[in-house]
């Protein structure tokens, strides 16, 4: 492995500074893909510099700011996991931080890494999706939506840092994955739902976590079937290792389905 220098700032505004004037440098969280990527050689560039943002105290915790919930962007799974408040008004996120990796992944595993990192199978990234969560940074708020601009491509600015990321308490939303096993695997698909607004968002089933917007039409009008029936089209899966496209188009409709079946039920 290259030489690189690890830089530890000890607050936010330290943080800013260095990210922002030390050439080739690349951000730290818990370090569970960017240690892989390290070790693998697979950064690109490689990174000359490492800051480590993961003791911020201004990046930790979960709280209640107004009418939105505000997770920190270096916050752990499993902090999101134990918080009174998450569990209360963000019930899909926690449901979907219990099922990431096994608990050391948990213990370091951050939301900002995972939005970060934009993988298309990140299990935090639908859920986000259909909360209309808003992400935060050291110098704008980004709509989720306007998020994800292709394969692992973000909004984010080269020297660009998350602080938190603001989630609405008043959002229905309802969470599953479909993995090889039921934990510590990665999606073969992941989606969440909300049904008012409609949202529906489905991940590694295209380049990017994406909206179904026409399920989402569907959905708006009440028509459960119709919705089940668009979402195949909405979606671009492909073949890869985990999967078929075809395998994932019909899994798609039937976690749809059952999502939606969930909240008939209620
Ligand atoms: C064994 C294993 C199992 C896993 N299982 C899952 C799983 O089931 N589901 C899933 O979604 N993921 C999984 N992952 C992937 C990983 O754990 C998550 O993506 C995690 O959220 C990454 O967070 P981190 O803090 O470790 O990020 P890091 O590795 O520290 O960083 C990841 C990327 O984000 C950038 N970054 C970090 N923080 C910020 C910030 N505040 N602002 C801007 N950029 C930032 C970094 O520069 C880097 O590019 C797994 C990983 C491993 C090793």
């Amino acid at each position: 492995m290259p030489e690189v220098t690890y830089l530890r700032p000890e607050n936010i505004q330290d943080a800013v500074q260095l990210y922002r004037t030390t050439p080739g440098c690349r951000l730290l969280a818990g370090g569970t893909d960017l240690m892989v990527m390290l070790h693998a050689g697979t950064l690109r560039p490689q990174p000359r510099a490492v800051l480590d943002v993961w003791s911020l105290r201004e990046l930790k915790g979960v709280r209640r700011v107004g009418d939105a919930l505000e997770i920190g962007a270096a916050e752990s799974y499993t902090g999101i996991i134990r918080s009174a408040d998450a569990n209360r008004y963000v019930p899909a996120l926690v449901a979907a931080a219990r099922t990431i990796g096994a608990a050391q992944i948990q213990n370091r595993g951050t939301l900002g890494g995972n939005l970060a990192n934009a993988s298309p199978a990140g299990d935090t990234l639908p859920v986000l999706l259909a909360y209309d969560a808003v992400v935060v940074t050291d110098r704008r708020t980004i709509r989720i939506d306007n998020f994800f601009l292709g394969y692992r491509k973000t909004a984010l600015q080269a020297d660009e840092l998350i602080t938190a990321v603001r989630v609405p308490l008043d959002r229905d939303v309802v969470f599953r994955k479909v993995g090889t096993r039921a934990a510590q695997a990665i999606s073969k698909i992941v989606m969440a739902v909300c049904r008012a607004p409609a949202r529906v968002a489905v991940g590694s089933v295209a380049e990017v976590p994406m909206r179904a917007g026409g399920a989402e039409r569907a959905l708006a009008e009440g028509d459960v079937a119709g919705a089940v029936g668009a979402v195949a089209a909405d979606i671009r899966p492909i073949d890869d290792v985990r999967s078929t496209a075809d395998y994932r188009r019909a899994v798609t409709q039937n976690v749809l389905r059952e999502l939606l079946d969930a909240f008939t039920r209620e």
